[in-house]
């Protein structure tokens, strides 16, 4: 399953599949605050891309955060054995209900992680649907957030990449971010 849109020059790409086989300069990971590994998407990637990406994680949390990664914000890493080049990890927010900044924090996600890979002149981006798996973000609302905060940011950064793409897990996940997209037109 496939649906491609052209944003300002970048192409704008949701796929049904396993974000791990993705071959693009960057996978965004859908990590928690200690960047250590967890479940779903992350579990898969740290599974699949071997120790080096979480050699650079611990690197990270000793010398830039040693808190943990606040929500919302992105670090870059190397992607040890995916067929990505890098992971870019971002911690979504864990939905309450919604009244408590969530939609906000979801759209720095996404921001924040197009911001790193402009910065290391990565120009080929895969996410995940950040957020609507273990931290339970209804995932019509998040697909909304997704595709808007890219799609302003590619307009934002004209230029800046060859090709950003969704990678769904299921296929209503799938159709639900396809329907989001013609919705905004
Ligand atoms: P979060 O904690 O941010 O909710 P999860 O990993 O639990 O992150 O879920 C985020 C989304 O990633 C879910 O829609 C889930 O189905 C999906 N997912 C899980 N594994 C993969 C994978 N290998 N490739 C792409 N998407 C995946």
């Amino acid at each position: 399953m496939e649906a491609q849109h052209s944003i300002a020059g970048t192409a704008l790409r949701l796929l049904q599949g396993d974000l791990t086989e993705a071959r693009v300069d960057a996978v965004v990971n859908a990590a928690n605050s200690s960047l250590m590994g967890g479940g779903g998407v992350d579990g898969a990637l740290h599974r699949r891309g071997g120790p080096a990406i979480r050699e650079a994680c611990t690197t990270i949390r000793r010398e830039q955060y040693p808190d943990g990664l606040p929500t919302g914000e992105a670090v870059t890493t190397t992607a040890g054995d995916l067929p990505a080049r890098h992971v870019i990890h971002t911690v979504g927010p864990v939905w309450r209900g919604g009244g408590q900044g969530e939609a906000q924090t979801l759209a720095n996600a996404y921001r924040h992680s197009l911001e790193q890979a402009r910065a290391h002149g990565l120009r080929t981006v895969a996410f995940p649907s950040i957020s609507t798996g273990a931290y339970g973000y209804p995932i019509d609302q998040a697909a909304r957030v997704a595709l808007t905060t890219v799609t302003d940011s590619l307009r934002r950064h004209a230029g800046a990449f060859d090709e950003v793409q969704f990678v769904l897990f299921s296929r209503a996940d799938f159709d639900t971010y396809r329907q989001a997209l013609e919705a905004l037109g």
